[in-house]
């Protein structure tokens, strides 16, 4: 190990952005260490796609086992710790609330626990998010730092607590503890439960005749889609600052899920697109973040950070990933069990729809 090398450590490492997040590491001259959390079958598939899953050391923790997460710390002697493990889907933490909190409010806890505990000055990054402005009161407004909170969600709430932690490890302790808050950010290694990546996956395999029809929700909804990519450096950015602070990480563009859908089946060639979706109650939210929309100004002008990637590019870029997953399928060449449809093929119920009183 070279004598200035820095090391990270990395929660959520088996991620979308944990994968992004190593490879931009590696490629800074990092030793990057990973938790990972036992699981029946393993996931390292977006590790194994980048190519970075020889040269990474894996720990195995969990955000809820405070004495594993200690482990972790200690081994790694970190620099930089990044905190990107959750419960990330709003979706399931209607169904899973208690284990969203304790995952995505109480083990970030801990972690600044345990810095402030081993008294060591490594730098905390906290993967928060455009979810805490919630269904924000000033409609159709950009946020930014100052914008008010206010969730709609298990997992906006938790990711609130987390939040203000920060704020107050930095001031209470003088721990290096940031904020990136992030509003959405998608790629070809995006979980296959997003609207995004089920959208390009979906329209991938109706173009090659392995479906036949695409189940939404609520298509009104509008995000601010970037590219995981172009996000991480941000994530990287904000820890080498000299002060600790807070940022926006936006690309201060909003799109419709309904202009996501259309621009995907225009990019597949496909004319027609109402043809080929429906819209279904079932995947509608018990409550719903309506319209997101950034304002980065101080992350360009402070980290001089800025987005790449834009809306129709990211589209493509999806689209053409998950195409070709399932063209290596139908040629027999490769099993796509990272484009695998299997969320929509299993008949999931609701909580709404459990009624056991029945
Ligand atoms: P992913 O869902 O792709 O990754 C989540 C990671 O957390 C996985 O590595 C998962 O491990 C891990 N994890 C979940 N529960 C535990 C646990 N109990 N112990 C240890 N690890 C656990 O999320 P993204 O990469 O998209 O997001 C990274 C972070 O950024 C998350 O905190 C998310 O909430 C936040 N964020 C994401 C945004 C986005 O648009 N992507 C926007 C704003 C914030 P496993 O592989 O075992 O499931
Ligand atoms: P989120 O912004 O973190 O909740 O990211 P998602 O990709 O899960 O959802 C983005 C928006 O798409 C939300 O407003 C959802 O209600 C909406 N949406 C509409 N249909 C679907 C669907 O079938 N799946 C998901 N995940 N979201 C959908």
């Amino acid at each position: 190990m070279g004598f200035f090398m820095k090391s990270a450590l990395i929660t959520g490492i088996t991620g979308q952005d944990g994968a992004y997040l190593t490879d931009f590491l590696l490629k800074k001259g990092y030793k990057v260490y990973g938790i990972y959390r036992r699981n029946s079958t393993p996931n390292f598939w977006r590790l194994h796609a980048l190519k970075v899953l020889d040269k990474i050391s894996l720990i195995p923790a969990d955000m809820t086992d405070m004495t594993s997460l200690l482990e972790a710390v200690t081994v790694a002697n970190p620099d930089e710790i990044y905190n990107l493990a959750a419960q990330s889907y709003v979706g399931a933490s209607f169904d899973q609330p208690i284990v969203t909190a304790q995952v995505d409010g109480i083990g970030p806890l801990m972690l600044l626990e345990i810095i402030r505990s081993l008294n060591r000055p490594i730098r905390f990054y906290q993967a928060s998010t455009s979810e805490l402005y919630g269904e924000a009161r000033k409609l159709n407004q950009q946020q930014d730092e100052e914008s008010e909170f206010r969730p709609t969600s298990p997992y906006a709430t938790a990711k609130l607590y987390a939040f203000h932690l920060m704020r107050i490890y930095r001031e209470a302790y003088g721990i290096f503890a940031c904020n990136g808050i992030l509003f959405n950010h998608e790629s070809p290694l995006r979980g296959l439960e997003f609207v995004t990546r089920k959208i390009t996956n979906s329209v991938a395999r109706i173009k090659l005749g392995f479906q036949k029809k695409l189940y939404l929700g609520n298509m009104d909804a509008k995000r601010d889609w970037g590219y995981a990519p172009d996000y991480v450096e941000a994530m990287w950015l904000i820890l080498q600052q000299k002060r600790p602070d807070d940022y926006v990480i936006s690309t201060n563009e909003t799109h419709s899920v309904r202009e996501f859908v259309e621009e995907t089946f225009r990019v597949a060639g496909i004319k027609n697109w109402e043809k080929y979706v429906e819209t279904s109650e079932t995947l509608k939210r018990p409550h719903e973040v309506p319209y997101l929309l950034g304002n980065n100004s101080k992350s360009r002008s402070v980290l001089g950070w800025e987005p790449k990637t834009r809306f129709k590019e990211l589209v493509k870029k999806m689209y053409d990933a998950d195409y070709s997953r399932w063209k290596k399928f139908q040629k027999g060449e490769q099993f796509p069990w990272d484009a695998f449809n299997y969320i929509e093929d299993i008949d999931i119920l609701k909580r709404s729809e459990r009624k056991p009183w029945d």
